[in-house]
């Protein structure tokens, strides 16, 4: 008998490569008012340059581990209370800039302030995007009738918290939220699973994970023994990790609940 249901955040309830996507778009086009450049390529030089950045600090161990990606350092302001937060902290003004002054370089464009202007741009413009699926609120509305739901996100707290401020009707779905960056670990490391599940009092049979991530919602749910359901959106490649279901959309969810709770 399923009594909890584990949603990711990103990319299962919120669309944030939306948000990301339209918030690229809108500072590029800024880029092409005044260089003329044309905004997707200058969108795909900075992204390359962000991640060869980003994979370059000496936070970079802390940030794969906790789980926070190139691009949510672009607009993250990481005002968390924690030594590695804070060098992240201290490293995000320079590496914005970089990344933004970097990509205009690779498209023939050498004006550091205009790449600071451009790094200060695409923090306003995430904000103003936040995006969730048409279908959340409804399947949350459905499920929260008949289950707890628990909230199992990898990040900063301060910037997981941003995304929910912006986007406010889904705090009061969930029983709990857990952050990866106030857990200490992220997903797929088992102890945030288990801490999971000691929060909902409940033992693994109980429980369901629903991701989009298959190295971080699938691997570690299976590997302390939750149910785990892939959500494929897009049609991505399967690895190596095994998901016990998968699905396109959050509704089809209903079907794989009503399986499980007559086993
Ligand atoms: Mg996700």
């Amino acid at each position: 008998m399923i009594k909890a249901i584990i949603f990711d955040l990103d990319d299962t309830l919120l669309w944030d490569q939306k948000s990301v996507k339209e918030a690229f778009t809108a500072t590029c086009q800024v880029a092409q008012q005044k260089y003329n450049v044309d905004p997707e390529a200058l969108e795909e030089a900075v992204r390359k340059e962000a991640r060869e950045l980003y994979s370059s600090y000496e936070t970079y161990p802390f940030t794969q581990m906790i789980g926070i990606n190139p691009f949510e350092g672009l607009w993250g302001n990481f005002l968390d209370d924690d030594d590695n937060f804070r060098k992240l902290k201290d490293i995000v003004p320079t590496y914005r800039k970089e990344a933004w002054s970097r990509g205009l370089k690779a498209l023939g464009i050498h004006d550091p302030e205009f790449g600071y202007e451009l790094a200060e741009r695409f923090p306003v413009e995430r904000r103003k995007n936040p995006f969730v699926y048409e279908e959340t609120f409804n399947v949350l509305d459905e499920l929260k009738e008949k289950y707890q739901l628990l909230l199992l996100t990898n990040g900063s707290p301060d910037l997981q918290n941003t995304k929910l401020e912006i986007t406010p009707e889904l705090v009061p779905y969930f029983h709990h939220i857990v952050i990866s960056g106030a857990f200490g670990r992220g997903k797929p490391d088992p102890s945030i699973f288990e801490h999971t599940l000691t929060l909902l009092s409940l033992q693994k049979e109980e429980v369901i994970m629903v991701g989009d991530n298959l190295m971080t919602d699938i691997l570690g749910a299976s590997r302390v023994g939750i149910h785990s359901v892939w959500i494929n959106r897009h049609n991505k490649e399967r690895n190596e990790v095994i998901p016990d279901y998968e699905i396109k959309h959050l509704e089809e969810l209903y079907p794989i609940l009503d399986t499980l709770n007559k086993q």
